[in-house]
C-alpha cells in the first residue's frame, strides 16, 4: 500500500537494516520522543551554511562575523517561533536537561519549587538543592489544576515561587493544561518553566498565550540534530544569577586583584550564561527547524499526527493483552507518544523482536519517568538503576515525516508477536537482540 507522505520529509526513510529473519528492510524509525531524525530542510541548510562556519563572537574575519550574524539571527528565529515578549531572553543551551539545569542554578535565595511527580527526570532532579514540594500524579488535567492551586496555596507567600511542568508527557504523549496551571502560579505569585521537549515539535509553543515564565526545549527532538537546546523567558532571574558556567564569553571584564583574587564583571545579555564557544551549528539548525515547522503550518503537521496516532491505538486495542497507558485516560488530547504493555512479555523483549525480526525502532524501559510508570503500572514497574534499564514498558513514538507503512508495520508486528507468543524467543545483550 503506498504510504502518505508527510509535509516535510526527515532523512533516514530509506536506509535498510538486516532482518534476523534473513534479508533487509528499510528501517521504521518510531522512536521520535527519544530522538526525532533531521527534517531533510535541516540537513540542507547545515550543508549549505558549512563553508561559511567561524567562530562566533570573537573572530574579527568575515566568517566569524557572518557566523556571529546567523548566530543571533537564530535567536531572534527562535524567539518569534515561541511567540517571546520583547525582552525574553533566548539562551543557547545543549538540551532542555542543560536548560532546567541552568534555570535551577539560578533560583533566587530561598525559592520554593512545586514539580509533580510524573514529570520526567530532567524536570524533576535539577531542584534537589532547593526546597522542592513534590506533587502526586494527578488523574484528570482539571486535578492537575486543582492540586497545583491546594499546594501554592499552602506556601510561604512571601518568597520567591517556581513550578515546572511538562507540555506533553514523554510516556503517555497526554497534553497538560500549561495555560491553567500558569494562570494558577501566577494568581499564587508563583513563576513557571515550561518543560516543552515533546511539545514543542508537535504543537505551537506561545509564551505569551501560554503566559509561562520560561520555556525550554531540545533540537534533537525538534528535528535537528547537533547538541544543542533552549532556555527562552524572563531576563531577571537570569540576570542576577551568578553564570552557569564560568569562562570566556560569560565575562565582560576581568582583572587580578591585589590580593591574588580575580575580579569579574559578568554579562547581563545571554552572554551571561553561553560561556565558551557556542554551538554555532546547533543553534541555526534550530532555527532552520523552527522555520521549517511554521511554513509547514502546525495544522497540517497535527492533522496528519493525528491520523497516525488513531491508526495506533485502534491497531493496539485490538489486540488481546495490550494495555496502552494512560493517566488522563481515552479522550485526553495527546501527540504522538505511546506507551504499553502487552500481558505475560517482557517488554525489552517485545523491542527487541521489532527490531530484529521487522527493523522497527522503539524504545522500552522506563523513560526516564520512574515514579511516573509506577502510578501507570500501579507499583509493578522495577528500577534496576538508569534509564531503560528497567523492563516496563514499550514507547513508540512519531511525527512528521513519518509514513503510514511503518505505523502499520508496526501494529501488525506486535499483533504477530503476541499472537505467535514467542515471547522468550530472544534475551537482550547491551541493548542487542540476540536469538
Ligand atoms: N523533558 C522531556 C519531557 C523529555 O521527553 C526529555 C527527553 N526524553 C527531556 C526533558 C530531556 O531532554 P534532553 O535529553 O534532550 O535533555
Amino acid at each position: 500500500e503506498k504510504s502518505v507522505c508527510s509535509p516535510l520529509p526527515v532523512l533516514g526513510t530509506e536506509v535498510t537494516v538486516p532482518l534476523v529473519t534473513g534479508g533487509e528492510i528499510t528501517y521504521a524509525a518510531l522512536d521520535y520522543a527519544a530522538s526525532a531524525p533531521a527534517l531533510k530542510r535541516v540537513w540542507d541548510d547545515v550543508a549549505a551554511y558549512a563553508p561559511y562556519y567561524g567562530s562566533v563572537h570573537r573572530g574579527a574575519g568575515h566568517l566569524s562575523r557572518l557566523s556571529t550574524e546567523l548566530f543571533e539571527d537564530s535567536r531572534r528565529t527562535v524567539a518569534e517561533f515561541l511567540d517571546c515578549r520583547g525582552d525574553d531572553e533566548v539562551i543557547f543551551t545543549r538540551s532542555t536537561t542543560d536548560s532546567l539545569n541552568l534555570l535551577a542554578r539560578a533560583l533566587p535565595a530561598g525559592c520554593q519549587v512545586f514539580v509533580f511527580e510524573t514529570e520526567h527526570h530532567a524536570a524533576l532532579l535539577p531542584w534537589r538543592h532547593a526546597r522542592v514540594t513534590v506533587l502526586d500524579a494527578p488523574r484528570t488535567p482539571r486535578q492537575a489544576v486543582r492540586t497545583l492551586e491546594a499546594a501554592l496555596a499552602a506556601r510561604d507567600p512571601h518568597g520567591p515561587a517556581l513550578v515546572c511542568v511538562t507540555g506533553a508527557s514523554n510516556v503517555t504523549g497526554e497534553l497538560w493544561p500549561v495555560k491553567e496551571l500558569a494562570a494558577a502560579a501566577h494568581a499564587h505569585g508563583a513563576r513557571i518553566v515550561l518543560d516543552a521537549a515533546q511539545l514543542a515539535p508537535h504543537r505551537p509553543v506561545s509564551v505569551r498565550d501560554l503566559d509561562v515564565d520560561w520555556v525550554a526545549f531540545s533540537g534533537h527532538k525538534l528535528y535537528a540534530p547537533f547538541g544543542a537546546g533552549v532556555l527562552a523567558g524572563r531576563a531577571d532571574w537570569l540576570h542576577e544569577a551568578e553564570p552557569y558556567l564560568a569562562g570566556g564569553g560569560a565575562s565582560r571584564a576581568v582583572a587580578q586583584r591585589a590580593d591574588g583574587g580575580v575580579d569579574v564583571q559578568w554579562h547581563e545579555s545571554e552572554a551571561r550564561h553561553e560561556a565558551g564557544s557556542p554551538n554555532v551549528i546547533g543553534a541555526y539548525a534550530i532555527a532552520s527547524a523552527c522555520r521549517a515547522l511554521t511554513e509547514a503550518g502546525f495544522e497540517a503537521l497535527v492533522a496528519r499526527e493525528q491520523h497516525l496516532i488513531r491508526t495506533v491505538r485502534e491497531g493496539l486495542a485490538g489486540i488481546p493483552g495490550v494495555r496502552i497507558l494512560s493517566l488522563f485516560g481515552d479522550d485526553a488530547p495527546r501527540v504522538g507518544v505511546i506507551s504499553f504493555v502487552a500481558a505475560g512479555w517482557n517488554s525489552s523483549h517485545l523491542a527487541a523482536a521489532l527490531s530484529a525480526e521487522y527493523g522497527i525502532g522503539v524504545r522500552d524501559g522506563l523513560f526516564c519517568a520512574h515514579p511516573l510508570l509506577r502510578v501507570l503500572l500501579g507499583g509493578d514497574a522495577q528500577s534496576q538503576g538508569g534509564c531503560g534499564t528497567a523492563d516496563a514498558a514499550v514507547r513508540v513514538s512519531f511525527g512528521a515525516g513519518t509514513p503510514d507503512e511503518h505505523v502499520e508495520r508496526f501494529v501488525r508486528a506486535v499483533r504477530e508477536l503476541v499472537e505467535s507468543g514467542a515471547k522468550w524467543r530472544y534475551r537482550t545483550e547491551n541493548g542487542r537482540c540476540v536469538p
